[in-house]
């Protein structure tokens, strides 16, 4: 995420349960051509962490004209095959629960046979029902009550509650919706994943963003591994790994996109490529003009306000006043990400903005030619002068002799 989210501690049991379940009810139609309640109920039982629920489970299970009959369809599958596929789907749900490393096997069901269709679709089952709430018997701690999409979605924010952006995109968060990040038509045994899940934005959601774009295939031949993408709960996110390059065309207001680059020690490359394609940032914070108008209007509206503002104590703003204004709204942006749409945006926009057209002024050993510098030419006008000027160079008739002689020492040099 562009955002580094924390996955809360109640979904993470919750949905655990649900994987552990999902894989020991595939486990168990592997091992048999003839499902039913009884028998099912008894192979939960010899498993420590369902005992005392077995039969509720069963029970569950087979009064769900749906499910019951996927995993009977399942179950007529070869006995080799289907204990083959359900221990590696097992596998991969654990690493992805544990250490997040290596290979997840995609589904492809051009290519499978019918009781690999069927497990598929069992398995992908219990996200539909956990839409409506997933029963407390499902759930191993004592206490448990349902739990449902909602309360996933109800969770994830309280523990991120300082995320009021979409975490995904940075836009407003309109329409949240729960994305499996690796989508549940490639990876049905992540289907409700705790790692997989995780609420987003309706258009970072839809099948024009998103879709069911597989983060995990580079291209036709190359597969990537967990490690070598952003996945959603881990220690840091996007934006703080990385930066927004901006080249600033000609009148400061018009910019040319270059890309998401890594800040200098990451090696990340391949993680921003994925994650850049999958949500179609940065192109779409600025290809659809509606945005990129926003965040420029925006930017602009709080650099007029804070110069104005700090006009408000000053005859005359100079360079110096001008330089210390906008790091200090460069500062407010950085720590408002997360909180403000656009904030990671805008904070890169605004130092890019300081160090080419700022910083050279600065640096200017002659009076500022405010008409080379865009920028200072409109904070001018905002703040009603003729020009922002170096202190130096700053008119002050006591100092008329003083700046004389300084410039005949400097034509004599
Ligand atoms: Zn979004």
């Amino acid at each position: 995420m562009i955002y580094k989210v924390d996955l809360p501690e109640l979904t993470l049991n919750r949905l655990t349960d649900v994987v552990y379940l999902q894989m020991r009810l595939l486990r168990y139609a592997a091992s048999t051509s003839s499902i039913n309640e009884e028998d099912c109920a008894r192979y939960l039982k010899a498993y420590k962490i369902f005992k005392g629920r077995h039969e509720q489970i069963a029970r569950w299970l087979f009064n769900k004209p749906k499910p019951r009959e996927l995993l009977r369809q399942f179950s007529q599958g070869s006995t080799a095959e289907k204990l083959e596929w359900s221990r590696c789907l097992f596998r991969e749900a654990i690493v992805f629960l544990t250490n997040q490393f290596g290979y997840i096997t995609p589904y492809k069901k051009d290519s499978a046979s019918d009781w690999q269709i069927a497990g598929s679709e069992f398995l992908s089952q219990f996200y539909k029902y956990l839409g409506d709430g997933l029963p407390d018997y499902l759930f191993s701690e004592k206490g448990a009550v349902l739990f449902s999409k909602n309360d996933l979605k109800l969770n994830f924010y309280n523990t991120n509650n300082f995320l009021l952006v979409c975490p995904a995109c940075d836009l407003p968060p309109t329409g949240i919706e729960v994305d499996h990040y690796l989508p549940i038509s490639i990876y049905p045994h992540l289907s409700c994943h705790p790692f997989n899940l995780v609420p987003i934005c309706s258009e970072c959601n839809s099948f024009a963003v998103k879709g069911n774009t597989d983060l995990l295939q580079k291209d036709d031949h190359i597969r990537r591994k967990l490690e070598d993408v952003f996945l959603i709960y881990q220690g840091y996110g996007l934006g703080e790994l990385s930066y927004l390059k901006i080249d600033l065309k000609k009148g400061h207001r018009a910019i040319r996109l270059i890309e998401l680059k890594p800040v200098k020690g990451n090696n990340i490359i391949e993680h921003i490529e994925s994650y850049s394609n999958l949500f179609k940032i940065p192109d779409r914070w600025f290809k659809t003009g509606r945005t990129g108008e926003t965040i420029q209007y925006q930017m602009f509206r709080k650099i007029e306000t804070s110069v104005q503002a700090a006009k408000q104590y000053k005859a005359s703003l100079n360079i110096f006043d001008v330089y210390i204004e906008l790091n200090q709204l460069l500062q407010i942006l950085c720590d408002d990400r997360g909180k403000e749409p656009f904030a990671f945006t805008m904070s890169c926009w605004l130092a890019t903005l300081i160090n080419q057209e700022i910083k050279p002024a600065i640096s200017s050993s002659q009076q500022i030619d405010i008409k080379k510098f865009p920028l200072l030419e409109e904070i001018a006008s905002w703040v009603k002068q003729d020009s922002i000027q170096h202190p130096a160079y700053l008119d002050d008739s006591r100092l008329n002799k003083a700046w004389n002689l300084r410039k005949i020492v400097a034509e004599e040099d």
